[in-house]
C-alpha cells in the first residue's frame, strides 16, 4: 500500500486520497473567447508522461482539502507534496524554477 504524505494531516494510507487529476492547469482569462475546439481543449485533454508528473490529490477520508503532489508515475515515487497555491518544487533533473516578479497588470506600451 502507498503511504501518502498529506501536507494537513501527515502520512496516510492511500484509500483515504482520491486522485484529481494533473495539476496547475490554468483557466483561461476569457473563456467566452475560445473556440469550442480550444475550450475541449482546456476541459479533456491531460498530460500523461511516464516519469515526474504534478498532480492534485484531496484526502476525501480524512482533512477533506485538496494539494498537489510530485510523483513517479512508473515506480510510484513521491517526490515532494505541497499545499495549492504553493511553488512548484522541482522534479528530479530539473532546475528549480526562477522567483517570478509579482504580475503587474499594466502592459508594456499600454500607457497614453
Ligand atoms: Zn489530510
Amino acid at each position: 500500500m502507498l503511504l501518502i504524505p498529506c501536507p494537513y494531516c501527515g502520512e496516510r494510507p492511500e484509500i483515504e486520497f482520491s486522485y484529481g487529476g494533473e495539476a496547475h492547469i490554468a483557466r483561461p482569462q476569457n473563456p467566452a473567447s475560445l473556440s469550442d475546439t480550444q475550450w475541449a481543449e482546456f476541459l479533456f485533454m491531460r498530460g500523461n508522461q511516464k516519469g515526474a508528473f504534478r498532480e492534485r490529490w484531496i484526502h476525501t477520508h480524512g482533512c477533506r482539502r485538496w494539494f498537489n503532489m510530485l510523483r513517479d508515475t512508473t515506480s510510484h515515487e513521491i517526490y515532494a507534496v505541497y499545499k495549492i497555491g504553493a511553488p512548484k518544487p522541482p522534479a528530479p533533473g530539473e532546475k528549480p524554477a526562477a522567483a517570478k516578479k509579482p504580475a503587474t497588470r499594466a502592459r508594456k506600451g499600454a500607457s497614453k
